[in-house]
């Protein structure tokens, strides 16, 4: 059966009546790296939703204990304070490799961490895979595209990244990821899927985490002027966070390697942005220019053709339906439990 090819090898030792007493189970046993954090928290909770065991494993860089914390006691939920650059022995069937910080003002704190999380961490993650057999994913990213010279991005197009910039850690660092993802599928025979997301918002990001979404959405709750960078003609397309995960379950579940675009292809300027945010939170809400980062990418749009038709995919919440729903969730962090009512 289907539900056969899907159990490890560790699994299929016990099939055929041999599992002993005790350690039938119905889901599957999954790691989820960086699973306290923005998108593996969401991850989570929909993995448990459906039967499975989830381990995580986060070292509580960007992520928070409070974003698990509801499957604290749950006996299917285990929470494991772990640096994914120390090597771990589990034993699981499937991995969803996510730990990673992901916004620059995250990555960039720290970036030679930043290049030991993707590679040495990876290298870790899929040396475990292959021990147990375990399928695994790496969510790498839309930035492997560089500053793209293609438009909109295509899973062919081979990008166009400095490979000495102070962004390099985390585009160079992901493209390493998928590199020995790559090379554990044929040279070790592992069952690999690799994801490259687009810009992720929703409920549960960090609040001042610096990525434009979060940052705009605090700054018009508290009142505060927008901060857009550079001249705010700059695009990204921005994929509310259950349609991502949606995706990457389904990529997961799915017979095909990938890569795979998972975002959503709604363009915006980062003007066109803070007059959402304005008409979402505040229509009085004030923008304020500020200098632009580095080597920051001019425009970045999906082209997801390949995850419609392999994987039956695409998104299905637009920029203006998800971001009332992160703003209720930021409203309720920034001004505790009765800021639905104007602060
Ligand atoms: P996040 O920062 O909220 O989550 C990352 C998690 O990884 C955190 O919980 C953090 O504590 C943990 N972590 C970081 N380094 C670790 C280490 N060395 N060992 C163990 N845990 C570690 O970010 P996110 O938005 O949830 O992103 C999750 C993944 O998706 C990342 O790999 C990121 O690169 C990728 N991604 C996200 C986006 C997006 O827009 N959110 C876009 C492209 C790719
Ligand atoms: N590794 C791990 N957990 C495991 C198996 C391996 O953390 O269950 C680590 C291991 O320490 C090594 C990396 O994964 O650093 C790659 O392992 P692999 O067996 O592929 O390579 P090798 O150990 O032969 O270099
Ligand atoms: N940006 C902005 N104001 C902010 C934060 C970011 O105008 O307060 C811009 C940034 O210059 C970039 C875009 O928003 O062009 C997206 O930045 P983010 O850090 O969210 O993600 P990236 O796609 O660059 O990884």
């Amino acid at each position: 059966s289907s539900d056969l090819v899907h159990r490890s090898s560790y699994e299929r030792t016990f099939v055929g009546g041999k599992i002993p007493l005790g350690l039938k189970r119905k889901g599957l046993r999954i790691l989820v790296t960086g699973g306290a954090g923005f998108v593996g928290s969401h991850l989570v909770d929909r993995l448990i939703e459906r039967g499975d065991s989830v381990i995580v494993v986060d070292n509580f860089f960007t992520g928070r204990k409070e974003n698990v914390m509801h499957h604290y006691g749950n006996p299917n939920f285990e929470m494991i304070r772990h640096d994914v650059v120390e090597p771990i022995l589990l034993e699981v069937d499937q991995i969803y490799h996510l730990a990673c910080p992901a916004s620059p003002v995250h990555y960039k704190f720290n970036p030679v961490k930043t290049i030991k999380t993707n590679v040495v961490g990876t290298l870790n993650m899929l040396g475990l895979a292959k021990r147990v057999g375990a399928r695994f994913l790496l969510t790498s990213t839309s930035e492997v595209y560089g500053d793209p010279l293609q438009h909109p991005q295509v899973e062919t197009y081979w990008g166009n990244v400095n490979p000495i910039g102070v962004r390099s850690c985390y585009d160079e660092g992901k493209r390493t990821a998928e590199t020995l993802t790559m090379d554990y599928h044929r040279g070790a025979n592992l069952e690999v899927r690799i994801a490259r997301i687009f810009n992720t918002y929703g409920p549960r990001m960090c609040i001042d985490d610096g990525r434009v979404v979060s940052n705009f959405v605090a700054q018009a709750l508290r009142k505060e002027p927008m901060t857009v960078y550079g001249d705010g003609k700059q695009t990204r397309s921005f994929q509310y966070v259950s349609d991502l995960v949606e995706g990457l379950m389904r990529l997961m579940e799915g017979e095909h390697v990938g890569p795979f675009n998972l975002g959503n292809p709604g363009e915006f300027t980062m003007l066109e942005l803070a007059k959402v945010v304005q008409d979402t939170i505040d229509p009085n809400a004030k923008i304020e220019f500020r200098p632009n980062t580095e080597d920051d990418p001019h425009k970045r749009k999906p082209d997801i053709s390949r995850a419609k038709e392999q994987l039956g995919w695409e998104p299905k919440i637009p920029l203006r339906q998800g971001l009332p729903l992160m703003v209720n969730d930021f409203r309720t962090r920034i001004f505790g439990d009765h800021g639905s009512s104007e602060p």
